[in-house]
């Protein structure tokens, strides 16, 4: 397999690519538009400037201001009319422009729609001799007052830039250096804080599956780290309880099976050796522990679909008191032969009450809770009650048995599967008694509520609650 950069790599190269990427945009900005960016900046501030001699220009009272404008922001000012000429003082170029200069202005001023941008003013030769003329930005706009024609021009030098740029670039090669060093600092900094924590995890928990992650060498420092590793070694419980609770079922599970496949031998070989003992009651035997081993291997296979919940439900309509009385009848010679007291709590009224359900999953259901019962009562006096009892608009349906009870510290438990309370319990006749996790399961699968009521010592009752169908 291709092995990954490591998260450390990642880090650090996204981090170096981002920075790079910021450097080459400032670079760029810095240098190959920074000429543009004046330029434009300096063609709006005179813009704004002939913008604002015209508001005021139609006010009428504009000589002081215009000396305001010419200084401060260092641009220079002339406004040029038949009436009259005003120019700004001081070492303002526009001054020197004669009357056909400015003439000439005016019509290309005029022929551009009234305002116009003069980039290279070298052409009006009456300045060519001098030198910064080059570096001179000078806009011009006709506006009419009072039937007279106003040419305003504004002027501002350019300052030349390349030893701006080339200081820059000097510069930034420092800056490039600075910033490319504090970027791997930083990438350390991170790695130290976030990643190596998670690399110590993870070399942890390549144990977990062995139910040997040591959370002693994890010393997590934030919220985040410390909620992952206790995840983990809640993982880490949970796997060596479910480690543990297979061998159990598997031990459970090969005995059940060892039981009725030794009786079957044993009574055919005697029904082959004694032809005298061939008869309805030993053949029954082996029918009802082939019986017996096909209920139990039917329990395994469901609990392994359950797992990859693959259990598909087929819905049937039933009434509650039918359904109760078949499963009664189910039990009712056998509990008689040992003994047990067996009665059913349901009126007549619950053969109108009808239920939408899977009849063969929810009785396998109520066999899981009898079997137990018969199997956890050690009672002379075994008591157990199949019923129903309606709760505000749903059905409790119970068994209840006046067995040993559930410990409190148990109860929660019970429906965990593989979960035993008293690893040696007898097994009983009916049924493979694999259990409350395939019931819980199945209930589930029918979207009921279940639960047990139980005081230790004197009675559990398990139950689940449905609704009468609409
Ligand atoms: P299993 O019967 O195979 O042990 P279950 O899932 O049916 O497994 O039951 C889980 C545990 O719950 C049992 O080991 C038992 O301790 C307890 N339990 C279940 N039903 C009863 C009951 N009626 N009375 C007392 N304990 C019970």
């Amino acid at each position: 397999m291709k092995r990954k950069l490591s998260l450390r790599g990642q880090l650090l190269i996204i981090l170096l690519v981002f920075i790079v990427l910021i450097l080459t945009i400032v670079y760029l900005f810095q240098t190959n538009f920074l000429d543009d960016f004046y330029r434009k900046s300096k063609e709006n501030s005179i813009i704004q400037v002939a913008e604002n001699v015209e508001k005021y220009l139609k006010q009428n009272d504009v000589f002081d201001y215009y000396e305001t404008i010419g200084f401060s922001n260092e641009v220079c000012v002339r406004v040029a009319s038949n009436d009259y000429h005003y120019e700004n003082k001081g070492a303002c170029i526009l001054r020197s422009l004669d009357d056909r200069t400015i003439n000439n202005i005016y019509k290309e001023v005029n022929d551009n729609s009234g305002s116009k941008m003069f980039y290279n003013f070298v052409s009006y030769n009456e300045f060519d001799a001098r030198e910064n003329v080059k570096d001179m930005l000078i806009f011009g706009k006709n506006i009419k007052i009072n039937e007279s024609d106003i040419l305003i021009l504004v002027s501002s030098i350019i300052t030349p830039l390349n030893a701006t740029i080339s200081t820059i670039k000097s510069q930034y090669v420092i800056i490039a250096c600075v910033v490319i060093f504090a970027t791997i600092l930083l990438a350390l900094i991170i790695s130290h804080f976030i990643i190596k924590p998670i690399n110590k995890i993870n070399s942890e928990s390549k144990n977990l599956s062995k139910g040997e992650y040591n959370s002693n060498n994890i010393k997590p420092f934030n919220s985040e780290y410390a909620e992952l590793n206790e995840t983990l070694m809640k993982a880490n419980d949970d796997i060596l309880k479910a480690d543990k609770a297979k061998k159990e079922l598997l031990a459970n599970v090969t005995h059940d099976l060892r039981t009725p496949l030794t009786m079957i031998v044993g009574y055919g070989e005697m029904i082959r050796d004694l032809p005298e003992e061939n008869n309805v009651e030993n053949i029954n035997v082996i029918i009802d522990e082939a019986k017996r081993l096909s209920t139990l291997v039917d329990d395994l296979i469901d609990i392994s679909r359950l797992e990859s919940s693959k259990i598909e439900l087929s819905y049937e309509t039933i009434s509650i008191y039918d359904l109760l009385f078949d499963v009664y009848k189910q039990y009712e010679i056998y509990c008689k032969s040992q003994n047990v007291s067996f009665k059913l709590d349901a009126k007549k009224k619950y053969q109108k009450i009808m239920i939408d359900i899977d009849i063969h999953r929810i009785k396998q259901v109520i066999y899981n809770f009898i079997n137990n019962s018969l199997n956890y009562n050690n009672k002379a006096k075994q008591k157990i009650v199949l019923g129903v009892e309606e709760i505000k608009d749903y059905y409790r349906i119970y068994v209840y048995d006046n067995g040993p009870g559930i410990k409190q510290e148990d109860i929660n438990n019970i429906w965990e599967r593989y979960y035993k309370v008293d690893k040696t319990h007898k097994r009983n006749h009916i049924g493979s008694g694999i259990g409350l996790s395939l019931s819980k399961d199945l209930l589930i699968a029918h979207n009921l509520k279940y639960g047990v009521e139980s005081i230790e010592n004197e009675y559990s009752k398990f139950f689940f609650e449905i609704k009468a169908r609409e």
